[in-house]
């Protein structure tokens, strides 16, 4: 499929609030804890924030750390920095202190931002620059100097990074991916594809530290929308602001919906105001995607992406979600590629690109792709090869009509004999079981196949799930070497910020003494 280059290349990030300020100043940007933001406001406190980046004497080029919860003084940040050529490095706040400060050190940064939650982190930073947001974040507003008008520095390039994102950390150390003016010019395009424009009321809940957080906040932000900001995730209150706000459009990766979907009444709710629901960011179960479909009742599109290529590259589009239409099997798919897009499916042995049908690696040429990680080359060329196509470690297969089919992470993937398994297909066959909450499949050492299929889950409230008992209700379900050959029951699974079940922790204890 040949990429449609429609990518203004010229754009910058600074372009968003110069032209929502032109367009319409006084409209809400932001509401964040009962107070709201116009778009003006919006610009003007951006412009501070990068004139007090400029006062301690950052420039171009200098990495501003930010670790604290969702707020809008994160998106000052990243939308003032630019102003001065520096670039916003959101941590994940879940990882531990020891973590915290070893991507403080890799990030090499300037300047830490710590949010009020965040000030106990200050000693350990040693002499590294520091500003502790007080109550409410006040961080710039009493900058001495004058705000910054919305444009970058003379001599800037649409290849000047402006966040640099680090991965989600699921199948190794997180990198530092560099993410550009061009990387957002063209995910920008997308909120074409996602319904969303001025009169949107944009539900924006899942971390900035994350590319599904930071790059849904941007599209909308970019459109003209309100964005209602949360800071934390409680189920209940999700549902309280999604229909209190009249929320119109949200993006919500699958672990939190499956924790919507569970809170009573959730489906009894007035969900008349919403006009889609994107998820994506991991895999989603059959089984959660109906309870899903069946709670909301509105327009549902998955995406699907990574922090390598800015978020969402291709979408499953609401037509395509009718579980019970002629299409219901698309319902397995990741969509099709945007049109600015060049998706291959390749075997990552040769790079030979693959017929329909056929499972090989998914591989992305697009202005959405990252030139690099941050100061690590081999991983860069390891990534990126000499095409400069993104090699994803995502395994999939297209169908006739160019939809892909996401069949697991290749770094996930079974092999039991001479037989690969995707556990995403198992687990979505268990999660479809009525006493399963949640489940996932993973690889242990069998010394006769190498591998053996396990199943590990997790029983809704109130249930007990017997092992064998489950394990002949999967019988007919599915192939025989796909079939788990034992059930460990458990109360959680480990998963990261972003909802990912962290199977290399999963895999760990019954690999111990024997590597994998
Ligand atoms: P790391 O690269 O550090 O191991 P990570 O790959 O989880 O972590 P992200 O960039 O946040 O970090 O996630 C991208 C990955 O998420 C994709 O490569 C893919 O495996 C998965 N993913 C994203 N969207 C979807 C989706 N719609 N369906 C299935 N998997 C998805
Ligand atoms: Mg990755």
């Amino acid at each position: 499929m040949a990429a449609q280059s429609t990518v203004a290349t010229d754009f910058r990030l600074t372009d968003i609030l110069r032209e929502r300020v032109a367009a319409h100043p006084d409209q809400t940007a932001v509401s964040f804890d009962g107070a709201t933001v116009s778009y003006r406001e919006l610009d003007r406190r951006a412009g501070l924030a990068a004139a007090a980046l400029a006062d301690l004497g950052l420039g171009a080029g200098a990495r501003v750390v930010f670790i604290g919860k969702n707020c809008p003084e994160f998106l000052e940040l990243l939308l003032g920095a630019p102003r001065i050529g520096a670039v916003s490095v959101p941590l994940n706040i879940r990882l531990t202190e020891a973590d915290l400060l070893a991507l403080v050190e890799d990030a090499d940064a300037g300047l830490v931002v710590l949010g009020p939650e965040f000030a106990a982190l200050r000693p350990a930073l040693g002499d590294r620059r520091v500003l502790v947001a007080g109550d409410g974040y006040e961080a710039w507003r009493d900058a001495p100097a004058a705000p910054l008008p919305s444009s970058v520095p003379d001599g800037s390039s649409p290849d000047d990074p402006v966040l640099q994102l680090y991965t989600s950390g699921t199948t190794g150390l997180p990198k530092g991916v560099l993410l550009a003016h061009r990387q957002f010019s063209a995910l920008l395009l997308a909120a074409g594809h996602w319904s969303i424009d001025t009169g949107s009321t944009a539900l924006v809940a899942m971390p900035l530290f994350h590319i599904g957080g930071v790059g849904y906040a941007l599209v909308c932000l970019a459109a003209g929308a309100r964005v209602v900001l949360v800071a934390d995730i409680v189920p209940g209150a999700l549902l309280d602001t999604m229909s209190d706000e009249r929320v119109t459009n949200a993006f919500l990766v699958p672990a939190v919906l499956q924790m919507l979907v569970a809170v009573p009444g959730a489906a009894e709710r007035d969900w008349s105001a919403l006009r889609s629901i994107a998820y994506g960011a991991s895999p989603i179960t059959a089984g959660a995607l109906r309870s899903v479909v069946e709670t909301f009742r509105a327009p549902l599109f998955q995406v699907y992406g990574s922090t390598e290529t800015t978020g969402a590259i291709t979408q499953l589009d609401p037509d395509d979600h009718d579980p019970d239409g002629p299409r219901a099997r698309l319902m397995r798919s990741a969509g099709r590629a945007y049109p600015w897009v060049e998706l291959t499916v390749v075997d990552p042995a040769t790079g030979e690109q693959l017929p329909a049908g056929a499972v090989g690696e998914v591989r992305i040429h697009s202005d959405q792709v990252t030139s690099g990680y941050w100061r690590r080359p081999e991983e860069t060329a390891a990534a990126l090869g000499d095409d400069g196509r993104l090699r994803t470690g995502d395994a999939g297969y297209f169908d006739e009509d160019g939809y892909l089919f996401l069949t697991d992470r290749i770094k996930d993937m079974i092999v039991t004999g001479a037989e690969n398994v995707y556990p995403i297909e198992v687990e979505s066959v268990l999660s479809e079981h009525p006493d399963v909450a949640d489940v996932a499949v993973i690889g242990v050492p069998d010394e006769r196949w190498g591998e053996a299929v396990k199943a590990v889950v997790v029983p809704r409230e109130g249930a007990t799930i017997d092992p064998d008992a489950l394990l002949d209700w999967v019988r007919p379900l599915i192939a025989g070497y796909k079939r788990p050959r034992s059930v460990d029951v458990v109360d959680a699974l480990p998963r990261n910020p972003s909802g990912k079940i962290l199977k290399r922790e999963l895999r760990s204890p019954y690999w111990a003494g024997v590597g994998r």
